[in-house]
């Protein structure tokens, strides 16, 4: 698509008004280095002796000894050390020519000038098939950044939901804990509050409970101890008679 066309249709967008073709038709006076336009008048545009358009922002005037000496610039496309004019119409005739906008019509040498036009216009357009190229990859790594955020986005739902389920349960068994310490509590002061001689009796029972199980042990010890003798009924203890084992070879 023609430079042109590009900047008209953007003109025709953005203040529905009629074309300057004037202004259309210098759009590719520009600085070679930040692509600043000319036409917009944002920085002062030089036109150094390389050829190269630069704007006041993007070289610095190496001035002469006296004010009578003209600046030198080095040029920060070509990197040659050259003099430089401001573009604008104070422009001496044989350089202004090189930005007419109609050059065939005054019948002026247009091929050197359309050449020079030319290869201006082809840095502009290569510039922004450039900015193109970045705008699509820029395009591509947010669609991707936002597949991430909304990837974060549900992790992070979802850790908010388990997190809201444990702090519940954490309450719950909180609540349990409590309710047992409370249990403790008044199993204890029941324990105390009662009267010394329940606990006598208490402590009895549990003594006679010992006695007796240690002497229900002490039987079974004795019996296993001594396997030969039986005690009869009648109090008279005689021999234990086993199974006969004999046997003939
Ligand atoms: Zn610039
Ligand atoms: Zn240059």
């Amino acid at each position: 698509m023609k430079l042109e066309s590009i900047n008209v249709n953007m003109e025709k967008d953005k203040e529905n008004k009629p074309v300057d073709m004037d202004r259309a038709m210098r759009m590719w006076i520009h600085c070679n280095c930040c692509f600043v336009h000319f036409v917009d008048r944002e920085n002062t545009l030089l036109l150094l002796a390389c050829n190269h358009f630069i704007c006041n922002k993007c070289v610095t005037a190496k001035l002469g000894r006296t004010p009578a000496d003209a600046a030198t610039y080095t040029c920060p496309i070509c990197k040659r050390l050259v003099r430089a004019r401001v573009v604008n119409n104070a422009l001496p005739r044989n350089i202004k020519d090189l930005l007419h906008p109609s050059p065939w019509n005054d019948g002026l040498q247009h091929e050197q000038i359309d050449n020079f036009q030319k290869a201006h216009q082809k840095s502009l357009e290569q510039q922004i098939v450039r900015k193109e190229r970045e705008v699509i990859k820029l395009d591509k790594d947010l669609e991707l950044a936002q597949k991430i955020i909304r990837k974060h986005y549900f992790d992070h739902q979802q850790l908010r939901m388990e997190r809201k389920q444990l702090e519940f349960q954490v309450q719950k068994v909180q609540r349990q804990a409590q309710l047992r310490k409370e249990e403790a509590k008044q199993r204890i002061i029941r324990q105390r509050t009662t009267s010394p001689n329940d606990r006598l009796a208490a402590s009895r029972r549990t003594t006679t409970r010992t006695n007796n199980s240690m002497q229900q042990i002490k039987r079974k010890r004795s019996e296993s101890v001594e396997p030969e003798k039986h005690q009869e009924s009648n109090g008279i203890t005689s021999f234990v008679h086993y199974n006969d084992h004999s046997f003939e070879l």
